[in-house]
């Protein structure tokens, strides 16, 4: 999808000298808008422009969503999003998790479930023009990727705890998995690969150790 250029609804096209108005766009004044999110297409041949919005819609409530943390306060953690699962589209850049919906156990601090630049698995509770509220209470949900505060190396999940086989050090998380399904965690190449917008650039590749390679294995699960 690097190529593509999506559109947003209201978004002036071309102009309708140019074109005529095709599928999920509409002519405006003389101007062709969209009136859906989805890919542009100019038919050259039918001098058309149209919306494919089949395949593409913009994150709502329900939907998976995946960020890094970027921000811890007293009650809330702030994340940069990354992308959606089933490739929906991403229109705001940030979320939050609001202590209460961090996990079904009482957490006080955000700080104790999820540490700064790690990744996390979401669910969008709300959306509107000012918030994204998202939630990691259900099992599946919650840090995926943690990162060692001490040393930043990525720590291998073991024994119901995060540890960092470079420093020992020993860390909790709202983990996403319990330990027993820890099998179908999805490999850390899919974010590499599907890193658009250069975010995921610190992650360690030299951090691989026998565990991982375990995991992979078994859990080539596309995000896409
Ligand atoms: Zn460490």
């Amino acid at each position: 999808m690097s190529n593509e250029k999506i559109a947003v609804p209201g978004q002036v096209l071309a102009t309708e000298e140019e074109y005529l108005p095709g599928k999920n766009t509409v002519g405006d004044n003389g101007e062709i808008k969209s009136t859906a999110f989805g890919k542009i297409i100019f038919n050259e041949t039918e001098k058309e422009v149209e919306i494919d919005a089949k395949s593409r819609r913009l994150v709502k409530e329900g939907d998976i969503v995946y960020g890094r943390v970027s921000l811890i306060k007293d009650s809330t953690a702030v994340l940069e999003l990354i992308k959606a699962e089933n490739n929906h589209i991403i229109n705001m850049t940030k979320g939050q998790i609001a202590v209460r919906n961090i996990s079904n156990n009482f957490v006080e601090r955000p700080d104790s479930c999820m540490k700064l630049g790690d990744i996390i698995k979401a669910k969008v509770i709300s959306v509107n023009e000012n918030t994204t509220e998202l939630s990691t209470k259900e099992e599946g949900l919650g840090v995926i990727i943690a990162y060692c505060t001490k040393c930043r190396k990525e720590m291998v999940f073991s024994n119901n705890r995060l540890t960092c086989f470079d420093c020992n050090q020993s860390e909790d998380r709202k983990w996403y998995l319990k330990k027993e399904t820890f099998e179908n965690r999805p490999n850390r190449q899919s974010f590499n690969n599907s890193n658009q917008r250069g975010r995921f650039n610190n992650i360690n590749n030299r951090n691989f150790n026998s565990n991982d390679r375990g995991v992979n294995r078994n859990g080539n699960r596309n995000f896409n």
